[in-house]
């Protein structure tokens, strides 16, 4: 699903953020990319969005050869990718329902075809019943399930989750690693999951890239 070959990326500054990066992710991996800030993480990020290139070596992304990848693609390349950030990124004053299908009716989708995709992705993240509530009027962890599936609702092929837990306290956070990890079994999709928390790592995961310095120190 993803695959990075002798990757290096040095920025304009002249930062080498990633030296030599030799990575392998298949589908339905959990895999957990984890190592101190500076570490290049972000940097591996926005190498799998395109949103860089890297200065030499090559990088594919769900059979796609982003080297090559023309930028009129870049779009179809996105879409296949989910997101879960940190701070949520929700519209507050919005109900739960609206913000799981804001994407969907960007996207002009028939009404019944939406409902029933926001239906089975509350179930998903267990907040049926949930549709009607504002976002404000949640607790921490159920806005952060909301996030979940607004990303899952346009069936990626990679769910990109950056410190996804890093706002909510220790016991919703430990609720929701076991949660995160049955979603992951059920939708068979692949996760990249973005920490500086290693004991987060250990807990959950099924491969661990550590990464210090711009480079991959292990993986296993
Ligand atoms: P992490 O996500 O692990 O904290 P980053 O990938 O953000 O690490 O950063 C890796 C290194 O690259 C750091 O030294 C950082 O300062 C540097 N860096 C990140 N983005 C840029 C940029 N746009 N321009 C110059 N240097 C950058």
């Amino acid at each position: 699903m993803v695959e990075m070959k002798d990757v290096c990326v040095t920025y304009a500054t002249g930062v080498d953020a990633l030296h030599n990066v030799n990575l392998k992710i298949n589908d339905g991996d959990f895999a957990f990319v984890v190592g101190p800030s500076g570490a290049g993480k972000s940097t591996l990020i926005k190498l799998i969005l395109k949103e860089i290139d890297p200065t030499s070596g090559s990088v594919y992304v769900n059979g796609y050869h982003l080297n090559r990848l023309r930028r009129r693609k870049i779009p179809a390349l996105r879409r296949t990718i989910g997101f879960v950030f940190q701070d949520f990124r929700l519209i507050p004053s919005m109900t739960v329902y609206d913000n799981i299908a804001f994407g969907l009716k960007l996207k002009k989708l028939p009404k019944d075809v939406i409902d029933e995709k926001v239906r089975h992705v509350l179930d998903v993240v267990d907040l049926e019943g949930f549709e009607r509530r504002r976002v404000h009027t949640l607790s921490g962890g159920q806005q952060q399930r909301v996030a979940i599936a607004r990303a899952i609702v346009n069936e990626p092929e990679i769910l990109l989750l950056d410190e996804p837990l890093g706002a909510l306290d220790y016991k919703m956070r430990k609720e929701m690693q076991l949660e995160l990890k049955l979603m992951h079994e059920q939708l068979g999709i692949t996760f990249i999951f973005v920490t500086h928390d290693q004991e987060e790592a250990l807990t959950m995961s099924d491969k661990i890239v550590v990464m210090s310095n711009g480079e991959i120190q292990q993986v296993g």
